[in-house]
């Protein structure tokens, strides 16, 4: 029911102000004043609880006939200075209307919307100083978490704590997370569309009769910002179905379509002071920004993985033989220069074989290109699989290889050749009978250079062809 005092009010004592579309909860009292400060132009019909006042009295008055002289300078001053709030004690006449008494305490926030300015008090039961370092405790908490879902959990922990809410969730883009102790329901949030647009909302007692607003003839604040409000009809409606009577909204992030709420609900009525909610709002927005950062880090990593990934597959293509998969010609040289570098300074062996397929040109010919290609691929493989790890494969040019073989002598190398040879020889590549190849071998002399090393094994190499093919020959002392 509506305070009877409040209905005389609004229907007889002040006959000049117009009701209009918006009310309050009863819980607290809602002034607007034009924006010179210079009077009130519109009031919740529940002014008089609240500052002694009717709404006759105060509509068209300037603050200090509302406030106080004193309390309307400091809100002034306040405002100024961009703080959302003070707490304050009104002056009240008492019985006779004369003197004034003490009356409770009441936190008055002040914001500014188009031409007007607004308060809205709520009775402030005790004041806590322990909430700036909860506070604080809270936030160091989110600002550690590693992760949005650590980042999340640890906002709703710190929303039960601080609320004492029978449960504190999620809505992300209009559906409803199975978080806290909810189960799995999903019903969708109300939309913007119907009306839910407030980012902060603290909703006393669903239950509770809403006062009427009054305000003098002339253009109306914008009162969708004021906690203060009535929800909406489909908020309220949301809220009903899940058996709330009281709840806080915050909002988590702004940014549509992934606009996120915390939604505190609770069974029964339940007025949560100015301060706490300006501490509550604060960690969430401290969240959104952890997480907006959160979402950075993980972009930039998925970035720089992609990148990383990208670099080393144009690596491999700079790198690869495209027809054989083994180093071309630019890589083998580069790892040649390298390991001849490493042999000379470790006077460590080093050995270079060079093999060229036999009659591969009647293979192209009688067989096509096609199977030519597949020949050299397979020649590539079998020679690669018989190599250790630390070994060097690449094509030269044609149907012509070279191996770098680090750690190893003339000896070695020549029975390594020798096993290679056999190997293709031995092997099977259809419709091609037999494919063989000629190796020459050399190894590294001190003062050698990359070009001496190679011209040495090519020399080897033409012996093993003119002595027959499909053999190995090595290099001369002369040469
Ligand atoms: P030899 O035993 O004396 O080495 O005789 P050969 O027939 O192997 O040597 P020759 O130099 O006469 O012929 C090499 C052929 O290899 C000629 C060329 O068309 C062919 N060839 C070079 N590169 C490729 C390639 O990428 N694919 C194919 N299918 N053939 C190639
Ligand atoms: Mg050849
Ligand atoms: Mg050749």
């Amino acid at each position: 029911m509506t305070d009877p005092l409040d209905r005389e009010l609004a229907a007889g004592l002040c006959p000049s102000a117009l009701p209009i579309d918006d009310a309050v909860q009863p819980h607290g009292c809602l002034i607007a004043f034009d924006h010179d400060w210079q009077g009130v132009s519109l009031v919740s019909a529940n002014l008089y609880r609240f500052f002694g006042l009717l709404p006759s009295e105060a509509l068209g008055r300037p603050p200090e006939d509302v406030l106080g002289a004193d309390i309307a300078m400091a809100l002034a001053t306040a405002l100024t200075r961009g703080a959302p709030g003070m707490t304050i004690r009104p002056g009240r006449r008492d019985a006779s209307g004369q003197g004034e008494t003490d009356s409770p305490p009441l936190y008055v926030s002040a914001h500014m919307t188009g031409q007007h300015v607004i308060l809205e008090a709520e009775p402030l039961a005790e004041e806590s100083h322990e909430l700036p370092g909860i506070g604080c405790a809270w936030g160091a908490r989110l600002a550690r978490a590693s992760s949005v879902n650590e980042l999340h959990a640890q906002l709703l922990r710190a929303l039960y704590a601080l609320t004492g809410f029978d449960s504190c969730t999620l809505e992300h883009g209009g559906h409803s997370l199975p978080q806290g102790n909810e189960g799995t329901r999903s019903e969708p949030f109300p939309s913007a569309a119907d009306g839910c647009v407030n980012p902060s909302l603290m909703l006393v007692d669903g239950q509770a009769e809403p006062i009427e607003l009054l305000a003098v003839p002339g253009p109306l604040p914008d009162l969708s910002p004021c906690p203060l409000c009535q929800p909406s009809p489909a908020l309220h409606a949301w809220l009903c179905s899940r058996w709330a009577r009281a709840a806080l909204i915050l909002e988590l992030c702004e940014t549509l379509p992934d606009r996120s709420l915390v939604i505190c609900r609770n069974r029964q009525p339940r007025h949560l002071a100015p301060p706490l909610r300006q501490l509550l709002q604060q960690l969430v927005q401290l969240a959104a920004l952890r997480g907006a950062l959160l979402r950075e880090k993980q972009e930039t990593q998925h970035r720089y993985r992609l990148l990383h990934e990208r670099n080393t597959k144009l690596q491999w293509l700079a790198y690869t033989d495209p027809l054989t998969q083994v180093a071309n010609r630019h890589r083998i040289e580069q790892v040649l220069e390298a390991e001849l570098a490493l042999a000379s300074r470790n006077g460590s062996p080093l050995a270079l074989l060079l093999f060229d397929v036999d009659h591969f040109k009647p293979i192209n010919d009688t067989h096509g290109h096609e199977v030519g290609d597949r020949v050299l691929h397979r020649v590539a493989q079998e020679v690669q699989s018989q190599l250790r790890g630390s070994d060097h494969l690449g094509r030269w040019g044609g149907e012509e290889f070279v191996a770098v073989i680090p750690g190893c002598d003339l000896a070695q190398a020549q029975e390594l050749a020798w096993r290679l040879c056999q190997t293709l020889a031995q092997c099977r590549i259809d419709p091609v009978v037999c494919v063989t190849a000629s190796f020459g071998v050399a190894v590294h002399r001190p003062g050698d250079t990359s070009r001496k090393l190679v011209q040495r094994a090519d020399l080897a190499m033409y012996r093993a062809k003119r002595a027959g093919r499909a053999c190995v020959r090595t290099q001369e002392n002369d040469e």
